[in-house]
């Protein structure tokens, strides 16, 4: 059918227009986030199978936006990447989770390791060795207690970048994991190059347990190949006891997920802590 002149100017629908919007509210609201202190960073829980003992957490930043609310990594963390603000940003949840894991030790908690999120862009764009180096010195936590998560996507951007970059972080003595592991590149030779200790099985895998066959057969594939490779298994998302126990039984040795607990605030996450070693 052809379009009437008047109709032509319809380019953008007000769906798109408002998504616009907020792209462009999101855009503006990075540039005065971090010396606003508008960003917190929440800590996720992260259990032993099968006694759940509380043994990490993960850090998950959230940004409270004065107009918006709290907005989810999601929806600004791709913005942050696109504008290069991801390194500014990362740098700080690096050194804040880092100064929260010290302050927790000595609280009297049990000893947390601490896992971050590591951008594809601060990985390859940036100096993340002298920001790894630097956060551990500033906060004093010990290098084994810091352990830094990279999607198979920003580890196979670049994989000779990635293999070197890698093996020097391990020279500092942190731990690394690849994330949303099985959802990026398919191929698995690459594990051999990369030094690193620890697969996440993506919840997308895991939601499907123990009802569904597929999603049994890459569980128990993913589990048993790192079992074979020599590195652990963690799982995320896990959301109800049927999945926990599917995955103990699997050999995955440890989970986080609803069903342990959602991500907390740092004060919800020592009460959470202290509330588990007194049982
Ligand atoms: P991710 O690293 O895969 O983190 C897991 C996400 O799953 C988190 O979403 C978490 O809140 C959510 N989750 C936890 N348990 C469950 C569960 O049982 N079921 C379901 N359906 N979801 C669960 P969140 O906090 O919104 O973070 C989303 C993504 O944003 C993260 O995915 C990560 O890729 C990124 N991200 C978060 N914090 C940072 C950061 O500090 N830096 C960077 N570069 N990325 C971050
Ligand atoms: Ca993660
Ligand atoms: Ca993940
Ligand atoms: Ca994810």
């Amino acid at each position: 059918a052809k379009e009437s002149s008047s109709d032509s100017f319809h380019f953008f629908s007000a769906g798109m227009y408002e998504r616009f919007e907020y792209q462009v509210v999101i855009e503006e609201g990075l540039k005065q986030a971090l010396s606003n202190k508008e960003f917190e960073v929440y800590y996720q829980p992260r259990l032993r199978l099968p006694d759940q003992k509380l043994v990490a957490v993960e850090a998950l930043v959230r940004w409270n936006h004065p107009a918006l609310g709290q907005v989810n990594p999601e929806d600004f963390v791709p913005v942050a990447e696109a504008n290069g603000s991801i390194v500014r940003i990362g740098r700080w949840v690096l050194e804040e989770a880092c100064r929260r894991a010290v302050d927790w030790q000595r609280d009297g908690l049990p000893d947390l390791r601490v896992s971050v999120n590591l951008s594809a862009v601060q990985f390859h764009q940036s100096d993340i060795i002298a920001d790894v180096t630097r956060a551990l010195e500033k906060s004093g936590l010990p290098a084994d207690r810091l352990e830094l998560e990279l999607t198979e996507t920003a580890v196979m951007a670049d994989i000779d970048q990635s293999a070197e970059i890698l093996l020097k972080l391990r020279e500092l003595g942190v731990m690394l994991s690849i994330d949303d592991f099985g959802t990026g590149y398919s191929s698995l030779s690459y594990l051999q190059r990369f030094p690193v200790q620890q697969l996440k099985l993506d919840k997308s895998f895991v939601h499907g347990l123990p009802q569904d066959a597929d999603a049994v057969a890459i569980a128990r594939t993913i589990i048993n190949l790192s079992q074979g490779l020599n590195r652990e298994v963690v799982a995320e998302g896990v959301e109800n006891a049927e999945q926990a126990q599917f995955l103990s039984e699997a050999g995955c040795k440890e989970g986080q997920g609803y069903y342990f607990s959602k991500p907390l605030t740092a004060r919800e996450l020592s009460a959470f802590a202290s509330e588990k070693s007194n049982l």
